[in-house]
């Protein structure tokens, strides 16, 4: 945990002499970055010059400018949080002092200036920050993470002009654009949710919640009684996870309890499903995974549940890597790396998948209904 303090004070000092750079538009797909010939991924050799590694095509303008320009976009809301977290941690005002610099130069969009994935035309459940609605909302969170951060230190002046020209009306697009139970909604729900209880926004806080397409439906409707995502691949599961994470914390610390025996089922269903190395089966869309690699989402789950069972052995193999996180351990709880995670016995999914012999390594999995991806 210390490193992770080390790196984010850094990242954050860095920030402090830095003049940043706000991007003019929006920035574009991310699938557009890939070489038309060979379908090659594209590296950037400079803003406008984007390069096929395999056949040395260059590609420039439209669409291929403006996909880097979500490195910008995503490097200030990530310094928003940053600087956020360190000014709590350490209460020196220059944390906030540049957070708040950043929060008051940056402007959302409205429905005017949304542009739609693929062709940049305006349309709903496109974005503004980003080319679709579920960019907006990654982009959001930590933007509204860090914003809440450093609340203390601002005028009533700077909140209305922050909430006017950039909180809100992000919040606002994606609210409008809550189609359905999917991971995409639940990035949705953490979004303008967390907006709505940073500004104590009540009809954004409800509907983020307890809404037709709010945390709990996503959660009732979404998870199956086997806990995996009813999208049924790993990938979508812990995509899942990552988004209904933020809401859930920000909910309990106003005395929102969000962590059900249902959502507990998420954390509970990859780890039930694990072969003793750790690797779930692939099913779906999804390549074979590991949750071994989540441990940074495990942290939350030890730290409401505190049992062996929810966690024990996916922090402890993700190692290092699982300590980069925000989330860390709880303080004053002894390590959550015991030896107490034992391999079940074959335990059965009836709704998902069949039986899963682990104790002797070997899987046998029959996938017993088709559900979507996407
Ligand atoms: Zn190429």
């Amino acid at each position: 945990m210390q490193g992770h303090l080390r790196r984010l004070r850094k990242g954050a000092d860095d920030w402090l002499t830095r003049t940043p750079e706000y991007p003019d538009r929006g920035s574009q797909w991310w699938h557009w970055y890939t070489c038309k010939a060979c379908g090659a991924r594209l590296t950037t050799k400079s803003p406008t010059e984007h390069v096929c590694p395999d056949c040395g095509a260059v590609y420039t303008g439209w669409p291929y400018d403006d996909v880097v320009l979500d490195r910008q976009h995503g490097a200030l809301a990530g310094a928003i949080r940053d600087l956020g977290l360190m000014y709590v941690l350490t209460d020196d005002t220059a944390y906030a002092g540049k957070a708040r610099e950043i929060l008051l130069a940056m402007r959302s969009g409205t429905s005017t200036t949304r542009c739609m994935t693929s062709t940049a035309s305006p349309n709903k459940g496109g974005g503004h920050v980003g080319p679709q609605s579920l960019d907006e909302s990654t982009w959001l969170i930590p933007v509204a993470q860090g914003f809440d951060c450093i609340l203390d230190t601002l005028s009533p002046e700077d909140v209305q002009t922050i909430s006017e020209k950039l909180l809100l009306p992000a919040a606002q697009l994606i609210h409008d654009h809550q189609w359905g139970i999917h991971n995409i909604c639940c990035w949705h729900d953490s979004a303008y949710g967390l907006v709505g209880l940073a500004l104590e926004h009540e009809g954004l806080t409800y509907d983020a919640i307890n809404g037709p397409k709010g945390f709990r439906a996503q959660v009732e409707q979404g998870v199956t009684d086997d806990g995996f995502w009813y999208e049924s691949a790993w990938g979508y599961h812990f995509y899942t996870m990552s988004a209904l994470q933020p809401l859930a914390v920000a909910a309990r610390n106003v005395g929102i309890d969000l962590y059900t025996d249902r959502y507990k089922g998420m954390y509970d269903a990859p780890l039930a499903f694990m072969a003793p190395g750790g690797e779930l089966p692939a099913f779906n869309d999804s390549g074979t995974a590991n949750p071994l690699g989540q441990g940074s989402m495990y942290e939350i789950a030890y730290a409401r549940w505190a049992t062996r069972g929810t966690c024990c052995r996916s922090c402890r193999a993700g190692g290092r890597a699982s300590r980069r996180c925000y989330t860390g351990r709880k303080p004053g709880t002894d390590s959550h790396f015991g030896n107490g995670f034992r391999n079940g016995v074959s335990p059965r999914f009836p709704l998902g998948v069949g039986a899963l012999p682990r104790r002797r390594g070997m899987w046998c999995c029959a996938v017993g209904r088709q559900a979507t991806g996407g």
